[in-house]
């Protein structure tokens, strides 16, 4: 036995360190393949077809936590050795076409196209990548594959330039054992750069004084890119007023007022590639509440405030949306207005850390934050919520109405806080009933700067520790 002992340790590591991770330098050089797709179908068919892949800069990730171990998102990207068939790195990401599958126009049989990126270190040999799909037990289930010899011409090695000024606003240390944000402006003019400036000062401030960041700020690297826009402002379709600008971001998407995305991936991810990243954040240059954020696409958020508005509803949409793109946090609230029909279908376990089903009343999935003795489900005065809810969707956002009911909303929240803390409170992912929420207020359910619920701010933990150790 001892004589063999150290051929066993050469061997494990060969190919793979202690941890059973795949060892980064016996796959990988330290540069980022990107790969682009178009995305199409409707509520019941999907299709994938492949655009471009190209050799970005260095890779910002972490070389230790290569394989996904957190099971968010929608989907999963995985990286095996085409040799040895060896998973070499895998990663949970979300996409505006699942959300386009549960409109009520997808689930008519419309088409929509949406285009993509998936980003890993770039290989020495060549992979086989698959792109999979949660199914209704949350299986994953693959649904493309391509092969790809990094050395082959179809890999575009181009090294794109851009006239935009470039900083790391914030530095704690190298690239791969940190969450590097990459923050961009869109709708700022040449002359308004230096707002974008003292936006990205205001909003990140904002974040750092939000649990968990604020006991991980040194875990984290923000990286700016001075974007310039020809126009200032975004795309206001219901308001007829439309910019040209840099990346393309527009409210009402899927017709929605205040959901602001961009579809203009490949202008997005070029310009992003001009510094290192794991995390996209789009500021944009309007006072008009919205924002958006996807796991692991990109955050956005308005900037500012519209008159007779109060000034925190950007510093709470900021954070918000994160907890949406980077911890893959679901929205808790349900009494708002959206564009989806039933988003998340009946009978299904929602993948997100922070609303549940309860399938299983005994043992719901935050169960260990649970104080003993808390009831399963955990009554609040949810009828009365409700109905100032009702109330408050006859008003208009700006009138002192809307704001005065949202008040007595926040006053329950407050007021009966006091009895229970972490339980499974009913209403949550925009549905009234049949789904739960871990507390009775958190960031990702009341429009207010109260802080992430204990589950929310484990789950970013468990993000920020994939990135970092
Ligand atoms: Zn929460």
């Amino acid at each position: 036995m001892l004589k063999t002992k150290p051929i066993l340790l050469v061997l494990l590591f060969f190919t793979f360190t202690l941890n059973g991770a795949p060892e980064f330098d016996l796959y990988f050089i330290n540069k980022t393949m990107r790969v682009d797709y178009f995305h199409t179908g409707t509520a019941a068919t999907e299709h994938f077809s492949l655009d471009r892949i190209y050799q970005e800069g260095e890779w910002p990730g972490n070389r230790i936590n290569l394989i996904d171990t957190l099971d968010l998102g929608k989907y999963i990207l995985r990286v095996y050795d085409l040799r040895t068939n060896v998973l070499i790195y895998s990663r949970g990401y979300s996409t505006i076409f699942d959300e386009w599958q549960t409109t009520h126009e997808a689930k008519q049989g419309t088409f929509q196209t949406f285009h993509e990126t998936v980003r890993f270190p770039f290989p020495k040999n060549r992979v086989k990548i698959a792109l999979a799909v949660r199914d209704r037990h949350n299986h994953f289930v693959e649904k493309y594959t391509k092969t790809i010899d990094p050395a082959s011409r179809f890999v575009n090695l181009e090294q794109k330039k851009y006239p935009f000024k470039t900083q790391k606003f914030i530095d704690n240390g190298k690239p791969e054992n940190k969450v590097d944000i990459v923050i961009l402006g869109d709708g700022y003019k040449k002359n308004e750069i230096e707002k974008f400036h003292k936006d990205v000062k205001r909003y990140t401030n904002i974040l750092f004084v939000t649990q968990p960041f604020k006991d991980r700020k040194s875990d984290f690297n923000i990286w700016l890119v001075d974007v310039e826009s020809q126009d200032s402002g975004i795309d206001e379709p219901r308001e007829n007023k439309w910019r040209h600008t840099a990346l393309g971001a527009s409210y009402n998407s899927f017709d929605s007022p205040r959901y602001v995305l961009t579809l203009a991936n490949k202008e997005l991810r070029d310009i992003a590639a001009l510094v290192p990243y794991d995390q996209i954040y789009i500021l944009i240059n309007s006072p008009r509440y919205g924002g958006g954020g996807i796991f692991n696409l990109y955050s956005i958020s308005f900037t500012g405030s519209e008159p007779r508005l109060p000034e925190w509803w950007s510093e709470y949409v900021f954070v918000h949306e994160f907890g949406h793109a980077f911890g893959g946090l679901a929205d808790e609230y349900y009494t708002s207005n959206v564009s989806y029909d039933e988003f998340y279908p009946a009978g299904v376990e929602p993948w997100e850390p922070n609303i549940t089903r309860l399938a299983d009343k005994d043992k719901p999935k935050w169960s260990l934050l649970i104080t003993p003795g808390t009831p399963v489900p955990t009554p609040w005065p949810k009828a009365k919520y409700d109905s100032l809810g009702v109330n408050l969707r006859q008003h208009k956002r700006d009138t002192p109405e809307y704001i005065r009911i949202e008040k007595q909303m926040k006053e329950i929240l407050n007021n009966s806080a006091n009895k229970y803390g972490v339980g499974c409170y009913e209403g949550a992912g925009y549905a009234s009933t049949d789904i739960y929420r871990p507390s009775l207020d958190c960031r990702m359910f009341s429009k207010s700067l109260v802080e992430f619920c204990p589950v929310c701010q484990k789950a970013i933990n468990k993000v920020i520790t994939l990135y970092t150790r």
